[in-house]
């Protein structure tokens, strides 16, 4: 028997979520965000369960390449551009869209070969201080991209710093309203908190991410609230137990110390596998059906989980680390980060198991 943890991605529940952002945006197109291996998801079985998308966002180059070579005849781009003229070039060739947010980028184009028609998302910065031309700077900006020949539709865009928080998302369409005002091309603002949040941001595309994987971009707003399902369920087995005595510390550091008798399964899942290893005393964990907690401190193969209560787990149990019956977002917020970063840390080394 193979070392029993695996990665089960649920296509159907990837499909479902896509609905769910198109539900709350009816009138927009949707980029489905892929980036990142699709948050650890895998590019083209997530491109697959989402092919109905309108178009696809990555930032890795490859991953554009990658889904054109699988057949994906709709718009793909590239959210930080392309890096070189080679990519340009390459990129242009394949009918790869690409985000233009410097003045960098905007002299690369002048090296676009004859008769290519790139369309181009440009990128204005209107608050969040990342990437993007300056307010003042967008419609000169926009001008060059009108009059280059290359050039083919220009779509304006722009990112939020905190839709999903109390700052919300005004401050910064009043910044992009005005820098772009009087230009009449397709917007492209929403991720995935202003999608559900927020309409007045929908226009054009939308550009959900983590709701497709069934993560909540909300901290105080669970996913099953929002109706999405979880598409990433990261599970193992219980390979050993152990008895403590009052006293018995667990793990490296001995950061649990055993106050009565207990017992305690040991899960074949470490941070060699994209468990984090920050993980406190407590973080959720399913076992059988049951939710428990970990003890002691996550190690590169290993966890440990309270099993004193549960008195039919053993060798041989199931455990979810996060996924069905144990929100990833719930895991996250006790171990101090985001659904986001635990996805996107799944390891190559777990086997992945395609649910349809
Ligand atoms: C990652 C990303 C998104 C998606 O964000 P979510 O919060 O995952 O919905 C949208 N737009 C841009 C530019 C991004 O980089």
């Amino acid at each position: 028997m193979p070392r029993p943890i695996n990665a089960t991605i649920d296509s159907a529940a990837l499909a479902h979520n896509l609905g769910i952002a198109r539900a709350h945006a009816p009138h927009a197109k949707v980029f489905a965000v892929i980036k990142a291996n699709a948050y650890g998801h895998g590019l083209l079985r997530a491109a697959a369960a989402l092919r109905a998308a309108d178009g696809f966002a990555v930032v890795e180059f490859d991953a554009a390449l990658r889904l054109r070579a699988a057949g994906y005849a709709q718009r793909i781009v590239l959210l930080e551009g392309f890096f070189d003229r080679r990519e340009l070039a390459e990129g242009a060739a394949r009918r790869i869209a690409t985000v233009v947010h410097c003045e960098e980028q905007l002299r690369m184009l002048d090296g676009l070969a004859a008769g290519t028609r790139l369309d181009v998302l440009l990128k204005i910065n209107s608050g969040m201080n990342r990437l993007g031309f300056a307010p003042e700077a967008a419609g000169a900006a926009y001008s060059r991209l009108q009059a280059h020949p290359g050039v083919g539709k220009v779509t304006l865009m722009t990112h939020f710093a905190d839709a999903d928080g109390a700052r919300g998302v005004d401050w910064q369409l009043e910044t992009f309203e005005r820098a772009v005002a009087g230009i009449a091309a397709p917007r492209s603002l929403a991720n995935s908190a202003a999608t559900l949040r927020h309409p007045a941001t929908h226009f054009d595309w939308v550009r959900p991410g983590i709701l497709l994987y069934g993560s909540s971009p909300f901290p105080e707003v669970s996913a099953a609230t929002l109706g999405l399902k979880p598409a990433m369920t990261l599970a193992s087995e219980i390979i050993a137990t152990c008895d403590l005595k009052p006293g018995d510390t667990v793990g490296y550091g001995g950061l649990f110390r055993a106050e009565h008798p207990m017992r305690i399964g040991i899960v074949a899942c470490g941070y060699a596998d994209g468990y984090p290893r920050h993980a406190p005393n407590g973080t959720p964990v399913l076992v059988g059906d049951r939710l428990s907690g970990t003890v002691g401190r996550v190690s590169m193969d290993k966890l440990c989980v309270d099993i004193t209560h549960i008195p039919g787990a053993g060798i041989g149990t199931r455990v979810v680390l996060w996924g069905e019956g144990n929100p990833i977002d719930d895991v996250a917020l006790a171990a101090g980060t985001v659904g986001y970063e635990l996805m996107c840390a799944l390891a190559a080394r777990v086997p992945v198991i395609e649910k349809h």
